[in-house]
């Protein structure tokens, strides 16, 4: 949605692609239906604790028009969000009791399945680049329009493993920093041991792996080695949908704001991360990020930093 303004906009440092979409979450305790959801509002929302990200995405005519209010209040660019003749894209899910496992009950993809993203100039120079989990051949179509990224990002599910591997292999080569989960990257990899998923990783292309393991936190693996982050430990636990796309927009808002990446602020990224995840899964949508202020993340990643500490 482009603005109407004659005042020249502020290059963004740091721009995100992937889903935007309307979600209907189901838990043991809560029924809730059109939520603003997708992976870029999760991960721009929480990049912009740190810089005032770009975000690249399509909706349909039917987008809400408070959904845009409530985003845009985080100091998010949409210049890069793509309004398109037909409805947004949906899904619902139901979680099992133990907020872990969950079921698609529905996608419907509407104008996200013609998305052809398209870099606004004013993302083009972005040194940091979060491409969320969208189809491989679209995240290296945005990619080629990235003159200027010089850190990139990339983010996938299983869907792109089951049925798009070789687009998939051809963007892991692109990029620096590669994010999957456990299931991933045993999947991906076809070994077991988490080490020798994330070398047999390496070897495809990012210098640096994450991999995520939900509750239990995650392991960086870089060529400095190992480190491991705990997830914060949450006591309401409300709706997980969107964790990882949280941390990963947390890790990279960090790494924009410092403009440099070295193997301490990734640490540090990544204690940020742990954190700013851990309250999106307080509430439904981005409706805990809507209450917090940056004093709380600063207690919280104190309080983490402390379990930590030997
Ligand atoms: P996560 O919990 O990290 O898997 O992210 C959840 C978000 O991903 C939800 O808000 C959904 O709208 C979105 N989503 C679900 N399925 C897809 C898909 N096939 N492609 C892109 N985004 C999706």
């Amino acid at each position: 949605m482009r603005e109407d303004t004659k005042m020249k906009k502020a290059p963004v440092p740091l721009w995100i692609v992937g889903s935007v979409g309307i979600d209907d979450i189901k838990t043991r305790t809560d029924d809730r239906k059109n939520l603003l959801g997708g992976s870029v509002p999760y991960s721009t929302v929480a990049a912009s604790y740190f810089v005032k990200p770009g975000a690249v995405g399509v909706v349909g005519t039917d987008f809400p028009a408070v959904f845009e209010r409530r985003w845009r209040r985080f100091g998010i660019n949409l210049d890069g969000l793509q309004r398109e003749a037909g409805e947004t894209f949906r899904w619902a899910c139901a979680y099992d009791d133990n907020m872990i496992e969950r079921t698609t009950l529905d996608t419907r993809l509407g104008v996200f399945a013609a998305f052809k993203p398209v870099l606004p100039e004013t993302y083009k120079a972005a040194p940091f680049v979060l491409l969320g989990n969208i189809q491989p051949e679209l995240q290296m179509h945005v990619l080629k329009q990235a003159s200027g990224a010089k850190f990139v990002a990339l983010d996938t599910m299983n869907l792109w493993i089951d049925t798009a591997l070789p687009a998939l292999k051809r963007v892991m080569r692109k990029v620096d920093l590669f994010t999957v989960n456990d299931g991933e990257a045993r999947q991906l990899t076809g070994k077991w041991n988490l080490l020798d998923c994330a070398a047999a990783i390496r070897k495809m292309g990012p210098r640096y792996v994450i991999i995520k393991k939900g509750e239990h936190g995650a392991l960086l693996v870089s060529e400095k080695g190992v480190f491991i982050v705990p997830a914060y430990p949450v006591r309401k636990l409300t709706d997980p949908t969107g964790a990882g796309d949280s941390y990963a927009g947390a890790m990279m808002g960090y790494l924009a704001k410092a403009g440099n990446v070295t193997d301490r602020l990734m640490r540090e990224a990544l204690v940020h991360a742990s954190a700013i995840a851990s309250f999106g899964v307080e509430g439904f949508s981005i409706e805990r990020f809507e209450k917090l202020t940056a004093a709380m993340i600063r207690a919280r990643v104190r309080e983490l930093t402390k379990m930590m500490t030997v």
